[in-house]
């Protein structure tokens, strides 16, 4: 259990995580006895806080609070106070990374390394990124020359109320992603984070109102998806739904935001392909780059990124070196507590990891091989923990369950193709869409199948390089709509073109 409240929190045994509405802690918006969600640390399933379970009124009050700070102090402030905003939130946050990176690995189970490279570094460089963006920030103007003629120029309006709603993968990382653009371009927000993972939302809460955010301008509420999320998306007084989740509920998400037509974006889920030309691999240490990319895409934060390479296509004749070599290197990951120096922590919950060891059920049903996929033994890892060994299944058809459905977790099949066409069509055969690895030292190949490939985010010869001006989204069944640099700013804010009669 946690020695004291995590930043935001509230003390008690164990520390509670309120609400944050109208900048103030919150336990119930309407009188009533709280009721209560337990946050568990995955790596040993000890309640670590206790969550107040929203409903229906708290998203009332906070959808009201955020509409009411549209028309307070909130809305005569500049951009560039806008900017020096999310510049001392991005300062408080980094003061305090140690910390958050702590309380992330025990809310979500990931190693504390990973989160104190990755994801509080990440979600700094989102807040700063966003400053920048609103300090640059220029629109059109389309001038038609002298008098007589016609001027035409473009403003950027707030939208309004945003919904920001998020998974448990990569907390505060998504959560800022959305917070900052939304703040730069004027609009107030609503959070709902998963309750699995909800501690560092309560810190950025506390975060963005010690650097001075007006009342009402930032709000969370905790609790589940059907009690809260579904309210929230549904509410009037919100004007654009920001979801990033699982390809099933972002369906129904889509469907509610729809009869009141608010601006959507739909970040989903993904099975992405790791593609490994023989080219790429012609000399040893080719071959250990190549991999450890490869090994890098598949099983990093257990696997549990949108973004992984949970499919592994390898050309026939570089096959048995790259397969042989990526599977000495996935059995010499360690796995244990997150605190530890180790290169996987727990899955987000037993759950998850049932979830995960019924595809491993499956595949060998369906006559694949399974390497790997053990739970680890008491000496690497605390069995209250749900954590599981890095997983490859082999000898399967690309067409296959386990081949083509997300399972989201440590767990890579892998597949053989002969020429670069039946590449693309191993690649492109998945619902999924989201993003693709392409490993080839040929130009023009590179190329050609970046250009075919059936994704939003195409990475040659690296995984997961992240520059925030660029895109970020996918096609099929990935989710709708881009955020990143202007696509960011372009979504949270509502342009309005202004034509002035010049005589
Ligand atoms: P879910 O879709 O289960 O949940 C996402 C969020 O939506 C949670 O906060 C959840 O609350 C909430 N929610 C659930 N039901 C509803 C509803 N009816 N209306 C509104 N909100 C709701 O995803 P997970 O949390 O399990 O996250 C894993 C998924 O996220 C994977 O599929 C992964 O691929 C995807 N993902 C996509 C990314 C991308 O950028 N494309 C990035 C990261 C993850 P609750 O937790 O209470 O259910």
């Amino acid at each position: 259990m946690s020695a004291g409240p995590s930043w935001g929190g509230l003390p008690g045994d164990p520390p509670i995580l309120p609400h944050w509405i109208g900048n103030r802690p919150v336990l119930t918006a309407d009188g009533r006895d709280p009721a209560w969600i337990d946050d568990l640390a995955p790596a040993t399933g000890r309640v670590r806080a206790r969550i107040a379970r929203g409903g229906p009124a708290e998203v009332d009050a906070a959808v009201g609070a955020a509409r009411a700070a549209l028309t307070g102090p909130w809305a005569g402030w500049t951009a560039a106070a806008r900017a020096e905003l999310l510049d001392r939130a991005a300062a408080l946050l980094e003061a305090r990374l140690d910390e958050l990176a702590a309380l992330e690995g025990e809310d979500s189970g990931k190693p504390v390394a990973l989160a104190a490279r990755m994801d509080i570094p990440r979600a700094v460089a989102n807040l700063r990124f966003f400053a920048g963006a609103a300090r640059h920030d220029h629109t059109p103007c389309h001038a038609d020359g002298g008098p007589g003629r016609r001027l035409n120029y473009t403003l950027r309006r707030p939208v309004g109320v945003c919904a920001l709603i998020t998974p448990w993968n990569l907390p505060l990382y998504l959560l800022t992603w959305k917070v900052a653009p939304a703040l730069a371009m004027g609009n107030t927000v609503v959070c709902k984070p998963s309750e699995l993972t909800p501690a560092t939302a309560t810190a950025l809460a506390a975060a963005l109102a010690e650097a001075g955010l007006p009342d009402g301008v930032f709000n969370l509420v905790h609790g589940y998806g059907p009690e809260v999320g579904a309210p929230l998306v549904a509410h009037p007084g919100v004007s654009l739904v920001s979801f990033t989740g699982g390809t099933a509920t972002g369906r129904s998400v889509a469907a509610a935001a729809a009869p009141s037509f608010k601006k959507l974006s739909l970040e989903l889920g993904g099975k992405n392909a790791t593609v490994i030309f023989a080219d790429a691999v012609d000399s040893e240490a080719a071959l250990d780059a190549v991999v450890s990319g490869a090994v890098r895409a598949a099983f990093t934060n257990q696997g549990q990124i949108c973004l992984c390479g949970s499919r592994l296509l390898v050309e026939g004749r570089a096959y048995d070196r790259v397969v042989g070599r990526f599977l000495q290197r996935m059995a010499a990951l360690r796995v244990g507590p997150p605190e530890a120096a180790v290169d996987m922590g727990s899955l987000i919950s037993h759950a998850h990891r049932e979830k995960v060891e019924g595809y491993l059920r499956l595949a060998r049903e369906e006559g694949g091989v399974v390497v790997g996929g053990e739970r680890p033994s008491p000496a690497e890892a605390p069995e209250g923990g749900a954590f599981l060994r890095p997983a490859a299944v082999l000898g399967l058809s690309p067409r296959c369950r386990v081949a083509t459905e997300e399972i989201f977790g440590p767990v890579v099949s892998v597949h053989r193709f002969e020429d670069e066409a039946e590449a693309l069509e191993q690649a492109n055969l998945v619902r999924y869409g989201l993003a693709a690895s392409v490993w080839t030292t040929q130009l023009d190949r590179a190329h050609r199948v970046a250009a075919a490939l059936e994704a939003g985010i195409v990475w040659v010869n690296c995984w997961l390089e992240r520059d925030l001006r660029t895109p970020f989204g996918g096609v099929k069944e990935s989710g709708v709509g881009r955020e990143g640099g202007d696509w960011s700013l372009d979504f949270y804010s509502e342009v309005r073109n202004v034509c002035l009669a010049l005589s």
